[in-house]
């Protein structure tokens, strides 16, 4: 039986947040376990140039608690690390953990903060789709793997957890090449499971203190939820966030994947709690969620039938153009290469959309929507 562990922790005051990190590593023994001189690699979420307080980005204080943890316990290998959306270069990554607070952080505790843009393959045979990742330098290098995931929904995998948050360790613009070789969800959750395996982080803690409901992982609201939860299992910590926010975790591409393959014990009753359930209303689940019908077709009509729904029901991004500011993210961003700026406008094509959302994802003003599209739309 696995565990999963809550605190009930309200705000970011730094205090809190150290003695409700204390509390969960203590309750996996987590610091016992890590021989003093392992190369430890932090993973937080640093999706884009975002401030703490604009909820997207895991909170600084979460990455700073678990540092000190690991040095009271004579750890002091510890570097953090993020490839983030867009381009990766280290100026870039200098200006996303700046506005992020992780700079700070890092500067305070005298920990290595990750500047290479260096990757390396790394190879598994076993994997069920993918055998093969590009994986960035130091989640290479590391003997043990945190992951600081922040809990949002997500417009096209639903969630974005523990599992999704490692797609960071994918670098930079190699990302979205995976958006387009896997379209369907369900070869995107597959994925993302390959990629857990491949880097098996030894334990995860989720930033729902202040949470991000609607169209996530950048453009949602703000929820209150004042929870942080770790496990050593991510798929189990996953699949209890589905039961948190109000999701069917079958619907969560990679959370079914790893219900189907046996990693996640895929049954609530069998996560053992420590500490309370958090009594929750349901989260507002991203526009594009709940019209993936493709699923319930039989597997032999899906690919015609998919064209058809493509065509004419799944939502599409939608540029606002008077906000948009002409910055280029989203294009830098689309896999399909379709979307063009035009007198300083972005412009989208939309024969080649595959429907990920990495645009909506990226843009730093919020500029694009996700339109639900009906017949009429067209
Ligand atoms: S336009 Fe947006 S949703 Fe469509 S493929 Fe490009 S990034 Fe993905
Ligand atoms: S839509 Fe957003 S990301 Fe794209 S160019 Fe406009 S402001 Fe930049």
């Amino acid at each position: 039986m696995s565990l999963v562990s809550i605190t009930h922790t309200a705000g970011y005051a730094p205090e809190q947040i150290l003695s409700d990190v204390r509390t969960h590593l203590g309750r996996f023994r987590l610091t016992e376990r890590i021989p003093a001189d392992s190369r430890v690699l932090i993973k937080p979420n640093l999706l884009m140039k975002r401030r703490p307080e604009e909820f997207t980005t895991t909170h600084p204080t979460l990455v700073e608690a678990v540092i000190i943890c690991l040095k009271e316990a004579g750890i002091k290998n510890i570097t953090v690390a993020d490839s983030p959306g867009g381009l990766y270069s280290a100026q870039l990554l200098k200006g996303i953990y700046d506005t992020c607070g992780i700079s700070e952080v890092c500067r305070r505790q005298q920990v290595a903060l990750n500047f290479s843009t260096d990757s390396r393959e790394i190879h598994r045979p076993e994997n069920h789709l993918v055998k093969s990742f590009p994986i960035i330098q130091p989640a290479c290098d590391a003997d043990f793997i945190i992951d600081i995931a922040k809990l949002k929904t997500h417009a096209m995998t639903g969630l974005s957890g523990t599992v999704k948050n490692l797609f960071g360790c994918i670098p930079g613009l190699t990302k979205p090449e995976y958006h387009w070789r896997f379209p369907e969800k369900e070869l995107f959750g597959e994925m993302l499971v390959d990629l857990c395996e491949t880097l098996r982080p030894g334990f995860a803690l989720v930033d729902g203190v202040q949470a991000m409901e609607g169209n996530g992982p950048s453009g949602g609201e703000l929820r209150e939820l004042g929870m942080i939860a770790a496990s050593d299992s991510l798929y189990d910590l996953d699949f209890f966030l589905c039961h948190v926010i109000g999701i069917d975790p079958m619907e969560i591409c990679m959370v079914k994947s790893s219900v189907e393959r046996g990693l996640c014990c895929g049954d609530l009753d069998k996560i053992e709690l420590a500490g309370e359930m958090p009594r929750v209303r349901p989260f507002v689940i991203p526009q594009d969620k709940g019209i993936d019908f493709i699923g319930h077709v039989p597997k032999a009509l899906r690919k015609p039938v998919k064209g058809i729904v493509n065509r004419f029901f799944t939502s599409r991004p939608a540029i606002r153009k008077k906000d948009c500011i002409g910055c280029g993210k989203c294009a830098e961003s689309c896999p399909a290469k379709t979307i063009a700026i035009q007198n300083r406008k972005a412009v989208i094509s939309y024969q080649r959309c595959i429907h990920c959302f990495c645009c909506h994802e990226m843009c730093p003003v919020k500029a694009i929507d996700i339109k639900r599209t009906t017949l009429f739309d067209h």
